[in-house]
């Protein structure tokens, strides 16, 4: 059934192989990685994060018409004084949505509101608080340029103009432009499928009771949350027990209805670790060991046409993983053209942060401004990978690279914001 087994090169195919760095496992994540192709239409009203499939050409000139960007006067731009004032004859109102049927001749104006069409004739707009009416005459001052305060026909967006690219990811603006447009439905990638589930005899779900060491199952709820952020369909697949045969069972079920499984422990070279055993007899395991801290064990395996993320147990190791491999290669997986590189800040250290070469390490940080305005990333308790806490309060990861050793307080460091991030 093997079709191919760990291969030593990649990460790790013994305890002690040497660790993959970060960008090494990442690059051949990346080019591990297919596409999902079937796409299917949506209504607008359900589209936020939805994959835009295809590229959505604009039928309508934004804006329709020409109008008036304020309250004020209509005018013809001959009529505007060189100097002194002048005052125009008013013959009626352009209401947004109701124009004004006639024309403007010389020595007429219209009032015009905020979006209302130019009457034919105007070609300017004078502000109301620029001029002065009694009701049948408008006196407006020197000053004025021909053309101004006017939106022309087209001038946003022209009609056939591509409004909205290919592999764009729906957000509130992309709605609201599509609704503009006059269009209710978009087509869109398919959803993709992420199974997950989590391995372990200690661990109970919330509710149950919680007999002598056991341990509530948290990764379970942190991937449900972080997946539906980036708006996969989550399948839920519960807590496998620490046997071969019950992990085997787990990884082939999940892999036979989803595009993407993600697991959480048991993936180290404990007794009781069965996932990167059973992944190498079902697959080709891609990497398994990086040199990262915390979320050392990782495996990225194969399994036909599934991907299989083996992520580690403590639910700290969960967070940076998901965050510095799965945000990226799902974004990928579900047709994002460009998943925004994770921005990058400098902040100075607040305090001493302890690091070893040769690994790349995340602590959990708060990014703010000092009293002088200065961007500092102050750590959050304790570090433990198992303590969410330090996850919960945190804004941001500092980045401290492979070839970087202990830094000290008052070192400028790498900030990666949360912000955008899921
Ligand atoms: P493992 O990677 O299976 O050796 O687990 C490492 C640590 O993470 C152990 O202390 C586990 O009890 C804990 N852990 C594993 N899975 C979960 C989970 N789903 N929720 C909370 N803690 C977990
Ligand atoms: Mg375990």
């Amino acid at each position: 059934m093997s079709r191919q087994s760990v291969n030593p090169e990649l990460g790790g195919g013994t305890p002690d192989s040497p660790l993959l760095p970060l960008e090494e496992a990442r690059r051949r994540m990346y080019g591990a990685l297919g596409r999902i192709e079937e796409v299917e239409r949506v209504s607008i009203s359900d589209a936020l994060g939805r994959i835009c499939a295809e590229d959505v050409v604009s039928p309508i000139d934004v804006p329709g018409h020409t109008n008036s960007a304020l309250d004020g006067y209509a005018v013809r731009g001959d009529d505007l004084a060189r100097s002194g004032d002048k005052a125009l004859e008013l013959i009626g109102t352009s209401w947004a949505g109701k124009s004004f049927p006639g024309e403007v001749s010389a020595g007429e104006a219209v009032r015009i509101m905020t979006g209302a069409a130019m009457p034919r004739g105007a070609d300017t707009v004078v502000a109301q608080e620029q001029a002065e009416s009694d009701g049948s005459h408008v006196r407006i001052g020197a000053g004025h340029r021909r053309g101004q305060n006017v939106r022309q026909v087209g001038e946003d967006l022209a009609r056939g103009e591509v409004a909205l690219a290919a592999g764009l990811r729906l957000m509130p603006a992309e709605l609201g432009l599509l609704a503009s447009l006059g269009l209710g439905q978009i087509a869109v990638r398919r959803r993709l499928r992420v199974a997950i589930f989590s391995t372990g005899d200690e661990l109970r779900d919330a509710g149950e009771p919680r007999e002598d060491a056991t341990v509530y199952d948290s990764n379970r709820f942190t991937l449900h949350g972080m997946l539906t952020r980036l708006g996969a369909e989550v399948l839920d697949r519960g807590i496998v027990r620490d046997t071969r045969d019950a992990v085997r069972a787990a990884v082939l079920t999940a892999a036979g209805e989803a595009d993407v499984v993600i697991s959480s422990g048991g993936v180290s070279t404990g007794e009781a670790d069965f996932v990167q055993d059973v992944l190498a007899g079902l697959g080709e395991v891609v990497f398994w060991r990086v040199a990262i801290k915390p979320g050392r064990p990782i495996a990225f395996a194969r399994l036909a046409d599934t991907l299989f993320f083996g992520l580690p147990g403590n639910p700290v190791a969960v967070m940076v993983t998901f965050y510095q491999f799965l945000q990226p290669a799902l974004l990928r997986m579900m047709g994002v053209a460009d998943p925004r590189p994770v921005p990058l800040m400098k902040a100075v250290a607040a305090s001493r942060l302890e690091k070893r070469a040769g690994r790349t390490e995340f602590y959990r940080a708060v990014l703010e401004r000092d009293e002088r305005g200065e961007l500092v990333v102050r750590r959050t308790g304790r570090q433990g990978s198992g303590v969410l806490h330090s996850m919960s309060e945190a804004n941001c990861f500092v980045i401290l690279p492979d070839d970087c050793e202990t830094v000290e307080a008052g070192t400028t460091v790498d900030v990666q914001p949360f912000f955008g991030l899921v």
